[in-house]
């Protein structure tokens, strides 16, 4: 079922999620999949369609800030970031109350709590009359999806419907931050950036895992940083540097017809292979953002054997284009500039 944002429609959505369905829904980071968070059987319905790991607990989704006292344990620095940045891409860690169930927290004592600003999602999570457990709306591993028909290709007859907000404003997944120790920590980046919430929490720390692969030995901080995610079926390369010395990179590796190129606008002149998309501008993050799993997803319908990411390593929005680059690619992520001889 495809929904518009019709009083009507919302309604019947609103409704299959009293009812225990799942729906898919627009933020203004990327589609989610809701279900009733007070729901445990509404819940495992979530990580049934999306084949998600039972220990990767999910994002409780709410309409008014005071809702966040019925289920987690606020402190003074949760309110000030929900004063600053909510309603918004930015979600936080707290210790939960018993009124979540352990499925969405994945057994873990805390929850994760996000008032966002899709009109659509708030006006949804206000007629269901319940918080919603809601991750991207994506297979788990691949890239998450950012307009109605990514959500389709994935999940067709699997949920009750979605409904239509068009393409995400955003299009990564919000920043989270977590609140459980003295010192907040980011999990993982988005629109939100480091240098904003520096300006609510002067002692942020940024996680390892944020701009490196974890170590064994390394504590899990949140389990979404271990698995696998944004991955297209093929190869996927990263390359830092300008595109010059990323082709003359790409040359020393006997590129073949079926290897593509994902670059930035502009610069696909740069680059002699047959399939070549475009994920925004260089040095413009925030296009990037928008347009990388679109993008990622189309190259995936063309199956390359390889795909070689030309990269931009920034600050700001920059550091969430990096950070989900960085799984995309598995961690291979080459410098060219630092290659001598190319
Ligand atoms: P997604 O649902 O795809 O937006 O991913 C949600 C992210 O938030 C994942 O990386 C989760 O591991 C993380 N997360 C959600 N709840 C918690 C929690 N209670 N503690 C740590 N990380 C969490
Ligand atoms: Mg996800």
């Amino acid at each position: 079922m495809l929904w518009s944002d019709s009083d009507a429609d919302l309604k019947a959505a609103a409704l299959e999620i009293q009812q225990g369905n799942v729906v898919a829904m627009p933020t203004e980071t990327v589609y989610g999949l809701a279900a009733n968070a007070l729901s445990p059987l509404a819940v495992r319905k979530i990580f049934e369609a999306k084949g998600r790991p039972a220990d990767n607990p999910l994002i409780v989704h709410i309409s008014e800030p005071e809702q966040m006292v019925h289920y987690a344990i606020p402190d003074v620095r949760a309110q000030r970031l929900a004063e600053c940045f909510w309603p918004g891409p930015l979600t936080f860690i707290l210790p939960k109350k018993d009124t979540i169930p352990s499925v969405v927290s994945a057994g873990l004592d805390s929850v994760a709590l996000r008032l966002p600003a899709h009109p659509i999602a708030l006006r949804l999570i206000r007629e269901a009359g319940v918080p919603l457990a809601a991750p991207s709306a994506n297979l788990s591993g691949k890239p998450s999806g950012t307009t109605a028909e990514h959500v389709l290709n994935d999940f067709k007859t699997k949920i009750a419907g979605v409904i239509d907000g068009g393409a995400c404003i955003c299009g990564l997944e919000s920043t989270v931050v977590s609140l459980l120790d003295t010192r907040p920590v980011l999990l993982r980046p988005g629109f939100v950036t480091p240098e904003q919430l520096r300006q609510v929490l002067p002692d942020l720390i940024i996680a390892n895992a944020v701009e490196s692969q974890l170590k064994n030995s390394e504590k899990v901080l949140s389990p979404g940083l271990a698995h696998r995610h944004y991955a297209p079926e093929a190869e996927t390369i990263g390359c830092l540097g300008q595109p010059e010395q990323i082709f003359k990179y790409l040359c020393t590796l006997q590129i073949c017809k079926q290897d593509a190129v994902l670059c930035f606008e502009g610069e696909e002149k740069f680059f002699s292979v047959s399939i070549v998309e475009t994920y925004g501008k260089r040095g413009d993050p925030e296009s990037q953002g928008r347009q990388l799993f679109d993008a990622l997803r189309n190259l995936d319908r063309k199956k390359p054997n390889r795909i070689f990411v030309c990269v931009e390593k920034t600050a700001g929005i920059g550091l969430a284009v990096y950070n989900r680059l960085l799984r995309a690619c598995s961690f291979r992520m080459i410098d060219t500039e630092r290659i001598t001889g190319l």
